[in-house]
């Protein structure tokens, strides 16, 4: 099956789009406790998604958010900082939608959390590669868990975690492989390894291995 071959009709033959609504439950804490100052401080339910069709499931998971991708504002916020959507992901949103400013991916996870703003009822996500839909995801569960950031290595793994877990759960009406699946497993996992070298640390998580992911899902 081709992504996004299991939702019918775009909403416009000019602009093809898919626009889904996404499972996200809260996973279990898979990081040292200290990690997070406020774990799921709001339970994350779902996420809206568009969906550029047909979605590029080719540029691969590096290790920071693509271009193409944009949360946009469901209505009007005054605490973030926001761009025009169009300029992050061009007619997947009307010229008068806003999106949160791509450099502000910390500042939404801190003034959310201070303020108890739950993201769906906030954010959506629109992105035009499977790349932008694991990263979007990633950040999803920051936005639902704050904590100082002082460790990025070990809060990055719950966060990668959830990606996967919720791609997993929700690959049918996504119209998602296995086989896509796993290969960004791997390439999620390649990024944290690097993370901890970076730190200085050992890897020692299986919260990337296949079987404990699926648990979940
Ligand atoms: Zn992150």
């Amino acid at each position: 099956m081709s992504a996004l071959g299991g939702v019918t009709g775009s909403d416009n033959e000019a602009r093809p789009h898919a626009r889904l609504v996404l499972d996200t439950p809260p996973l279990p804490l898979m990081v040292p406790p200290r990690i997070f100052d406020g774990f799921a401080w709001g339970a994350s339910t779902s996420l809206e998604v568009r969906l550029a069709c047909p979605l590029d499931l080719d540029t691969p998971t590096l290790g920071r958010n693509p271009s193409g991708m944009a949360f946009l504002f469901l209505h009007d916020c005054g605490f973030l900082p926001r761009e025009l959507a169009r300029l992050h992901v061009g007619d997947l949103a009307d010229a008068e939608e806003w999106a949160l400013a791509p450099y502000a991916i910390d500042d939404a996870t801190d003034e959310l959390y201070s303020r108890r703003a739950h993201p769906c009822e906030l954010l959506c996500l629109a992105t035009r590669s499977l790349d932008g839909l694991v990263w979007g995801l990633h950040d999803w569960c920051h936005f639902h868990n704050h904590g100082p950031f002082d460790e990025p290595a070990w809060t990055e793994v719950q966060c990668d975690a959830s990606a996967l877990v919720w791609l997993w759960r929700n690959r049918a009406r996504l119209g998602l492989e296995a086989t896509h699946w796993e290969e960004r497993r791997a390439q999620l996992e390649a990024v944290a390894r690097r993370r901890f070298e970076t730190e200085g640390l050992p890897f020692e998580t299986d919260a990337y291995q296949a079987e404990r992911l699926l648990s979940f899902s």
